[in-house]
């Protein structure tokens, strides 16, 4: 591994030390009636936010959590911090297969080398 990229390596690695708690999802916003009654959403008047996580799943339904609005904001830097987290992730895979690559041509180099 050269010089820069096992700089990048370290790097990568420290930022994805510093992420905190990930989430993985996707923060929905709507709008529904409570059911109350007596309440103004089931008279006309302005409908309640509502706020949920949705989670694809391996199996044919996402799941959804209810995100409570004290909690919001922590979800949005938790899901920020997931997609920062696999981009990484990303990145350092595709760093450590270039690295291998080059060790590879560097031993096919050098038994050349030798043969001669
Ligand atoms: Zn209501």
């Amino acid at each position: 591994m050269d010089k820069e990229t096992a700089q990048e390596r370290k790097r990568l690695l420290k930022e994805l030390g510093t992420l905190g708690n990930m989430i993985r999802g996707t923060l929905v916003h709507t709008q529904r009636k409570c059911g109350s009654k007596g309440c103004h959403c089931m008279t006309g008047g302005p409908l309640h936010d509502v706020r949920y996580l949705t989670i694809s799943t391996h199996h044919a339904r996402n799941r959804t959590v209810h995100v409570e609005r004290s909690i919001e904001d922590e979800v949005v830097r938790g899901i920020a911090s997931y997609k920062r987290a696999w981009e990484i992730l990303e990145e350092l895979g595709r760093l450590n297969l270039e690295s291998l690559k080059a060790k590879a041509r560097a031993e096919k180099a050098a038994k050349r080398g030798k043969a001669k």
